[in-house]
């Protein structure tokens, strides 16, 4: 391996995983070509009055890699270094990871190139309102057409404002709320999206950690129990991993964030050292266990899984020789080069990728959006008959058996599905069956997870195209 790898740009380290996939299908060359090509891209700079009064451009992207299913769907990066590269690279990473967990969309993604904490709220959401219109005025944005969701940097106030801007130019549109997804409650949002994407990566690790063959492979014993956990980044994806890991019994031994980390084998609270840094702490003040000063010095710590849900390319040619875990779970896209990657496979160490493990928040994005068309709450319509119906059930077996059982036994029994049930079991379910098919397929190529992964989701984007056709 050379270092030159280290200086290869985001989408084509994207493409070099594509094409060894694309090598193991019998795919025809122009098709593949078509699939592995984005579609489009627009960059947009426009002008946002400061608080002073000055005013800044800014440089906003939009890239569609892929419209063989509409809409296209992609998070919106909020990022000091973003380029066209990496929204390039991060549009095409959906296009493979909608199709590989069935999620009907095709690949897109957006950024803006600024860096959030060197703006007010009022400007943010200038900056957001403005960025939207941009979108909206190239037909680039719509329930139908391309529907953005958080990322890096953004959360459910810029879905808001985007909804809000998006509603106000087309009033009359029925499913204008489908225009984005990861909104607020209030505003058309649905119950679980904020957590989706880490619950994801803990439903995924927990189906790789329970196939006892591949966890004697590596050495370890089989379940979340006890796994000693390493998280890069504390944010969105990152944190809900940890919570959700620690809840399987899974130990948070270490934190990275920007300003370094922190390391306790007992085990970290991470909802405690959340807490404390958003009242202004560092991981290095938290006062628990050792620090580090160099975040990135944590991805060498010694564990059984280490999660990189920060930013990409964080584990490189440089780097890769001195990590130790023998579990990858890539809650962000991209951490890994190429290069690194193909070292770790090499190695017998198991990666699992980004277009698999990090795909439970476009999943929960899917079911939103299916709420905004269908205009009505998961489980409102039946959740009371299933209880009433359950309730029957159980009372002629109660009857039957001579057996009365407690008011609160019934009632958890009874239970009928809510929002949250619904899209919590819909994400499970959806994680459940693309691990297995994803390592069937390993199995069956005799590859590494993100080589299996790529060649079934090319493998579905072709069907589309071959079944549909070329237009005109
Ligand atoms: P976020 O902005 O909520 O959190 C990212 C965190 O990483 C921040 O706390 C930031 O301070 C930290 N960070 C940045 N650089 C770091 C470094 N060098 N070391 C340690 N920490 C660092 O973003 P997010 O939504 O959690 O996204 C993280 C990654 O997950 C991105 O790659 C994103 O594309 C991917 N992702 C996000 C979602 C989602 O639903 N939000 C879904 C799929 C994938």
């Amino acid at each position: 391996m050379t270092s030159t790898h280290a200086a290869i740009p985001f989408f084509q380290q994207v493409n070099l995983a594509f094409d060894r996939a694309a090598a193991l299908t019998d795919l025809p060359k122009g098709l593949l070509d078509q699939i592995k090509t984005c579609n489009s891209v627009y960059h947009m700079a426009f002008p946002v009055k400061r608080d002073d009064g000055t005013i800044e451009v800014i440089h906003g992207w939009r890239a569609v890699h892929s419209n063989h299913k509409l809409p296209a769907k992609g998070g919106i990066r909020f990022a000091p270094n973003v380029s066209e590269d990496e929204v390039t690279a991060l549009a095409a990473l959906m296009t493979y990871k909608c199709a590989t967990v069935d999620v009907p969309f095709g690949g897109a993604k957006g950024a803006v190139r600024i860096d959030r904490t060197r703006y007010s709220e009022a400007e943010l959401e200038r900056i957001t309102r403005r960025y939207t219109f941009e979108l909206a005025v190239r037909n680039a944005i719509g329930p139908g057409v391309d529907v953005p969701a958080p990322d890096y940097g953004t959360s459910a106030s810029e879905m808001s404002w985007i909804v809000d801007t998006y509603v106000a130019m087309n009033p009359a549109q029925v499913d204008a709320l489908g225009c984005v997804t990861g909104k607020p409650l209030a505003q058309g949002g649905i119950r679980g999206r904020t957590e989706a994407t880490g619950r994801g990566v803990c439903f995924g690790l927990r189906e790789a950690c329970s196939v006892a063959e591949d966890m004697k492979a590596l050495g370890l014993d089989t379940g979340l129990d006890g796994k000693r956990v390493v998280v890069q980044g504390l944010g969105n994806v990152g944190y809900h991993s940890a919570h959700y890991l620690r809840e399987a019994g899974a130990l948070i031994v270490a934190v990275a964030e920007m300003e370094g980390a922190v390391i306790d084998p007992r085990g970290i609270d991470v909802a405690a050292l959340a807490e404390h840094r958003r009242g202004g702490g560092t991981v290095q003040d938290y006062g628990r266990g050792e620090v580090l000063d160099r975040s990135a010095d944590a991805l060498e710590l010694e564990c059984d899984i280490l999660v990189p849900a920060a930013l990409e390319h964080q584990i490189h040619e440089e780097n890769v020789d001195r990590i130790k875990a023998p579990i990858i779970a890539e809650g962000a896209n991209g951490p890994l080069s190429f290069g690194a990657s193909e070292a770790l496979a090499q190695r017998g160490t198991m990666v699992i990728p980004d277009i698999y493990l990090n795909a439970g928040g476009v999943t929960v994005s899917y079911f939103e959006w299916l709420k905004n068309h269908s205009h009505v709450r998961f489980g409102r319509m039946d959740k009371r008959f299933e209880e009433q119906s359950s309730r029957r059930m159980l009372g002629a077996v109660e009857e039957l058996a001579g057996r009365t059982l407690s008011d609160a036994e019934r009632d958890r029994i009874v239970k009928g599905a809510d929002e949250n049930d619904l899209v919590n079991s819909g994400l499970e379910e959806t994680m459940v069956l693309a691990y297995h098919e994803t390592r069937t397929l390993a199995r069956a190529h005799d590859v590494d997870l993100r080589t299996a992964a790529f060649v079934g989701a090319l493998h579905k984007v072709a069907r589309v195209y071959e079944q549909r056709g070329i237009f005109p």
